[in-house]
């Protein structure tokens, strides 16, 4: 264990280090940079992360991040509320939304089943995908969740449930980015794929 000289700079490398990809050695710069920076710097850092942890809250109908009880875009009258595209969480609505290319409003299920982790569909929001399609005014449901056997299994799941509901369902098409997530997909392939989806029954037969 190295000696910091300080308690409080420790606890500082401390917290910051418990976040994801950030090691000690990146933990202390950071933390020696909030020290020889203004005091408020470090004072409007730590406002904005204990404000958004305390504030943000999940769209009532989307469940995506939210401000409000009804997101931005379930709210915006200019998208199309009648087309659901399925993803599996907030990244991949961001990911979408970056590529300008989609203009219908999302459902974020907060991960795929995947009985090897112990995650069901009753850990999920699918009951409540099921009840927004089922309550009528939906005219397709696009799948983008992964393209890996979570990612399937959870499209054929959501399919039996909704496949007699009388609404176009589609997958969004898997060209190049085959295996990635969406968040890595770059935008270019991303809106074409959205752009170019295709009947999720084809999909299925060609499996
Ligand atoms: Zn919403």
């Amino acid at each position: 264990m190295k000696s910091y000289a300080s308690k409080l700079l420790e606890n500082a490398v401390e917290e910051l280090s418990r976040l994801p990809g950030i090691g000690r050695k990146t933990a202390l710069r950071l933390a020696l940079h909030l020290l020889v920076e203004e005091a408020n710097v470090a004072e409007s850092l730590g406002k904005a992360l204990v404000k958004m942890r305390n504030e943000v809250i999940y769209c009532r109908v989307c469940h995506n991040i939210s401000d409000h009880e009804v997101c931005e875009i379930c709210s915006n009258a200019r998208r199309n509320n009648s087309v659901i595209c399925v993803v599996e969480d907030v990244r991949d609505v961001m990911a979408i939304e970056n590529t300008s290319q989609y203009s219908g409003v999302y459902h974020v299920l907060g991960g795929v089943i995947s009985p090897m982790d112990g995650i069901g569909p009753n850990d999920l929001t699918i009951q409540k995908l099921i009840d927004r399609v089922k309550s009528g005014g939906i005219s397709e449901v696009i799948f983008a969740l992964p393209a890996t056997i979570e990612g399937d299994t959870t499209n054929y799941y959501i399919f039996k449930q909704i496949g007699d509901a009388g609404v176009l369902v589609t997958t969004i098409a898997r060209g190049v980015s085959v295996g990635d997530e969406l968040e890595y997909a770059d935008e270019i392939t991303l809106g074409r794929s959205i752009i170019s989806r295709l009947p999720y029954e084809n999909s299925m037969r060609g499996q």
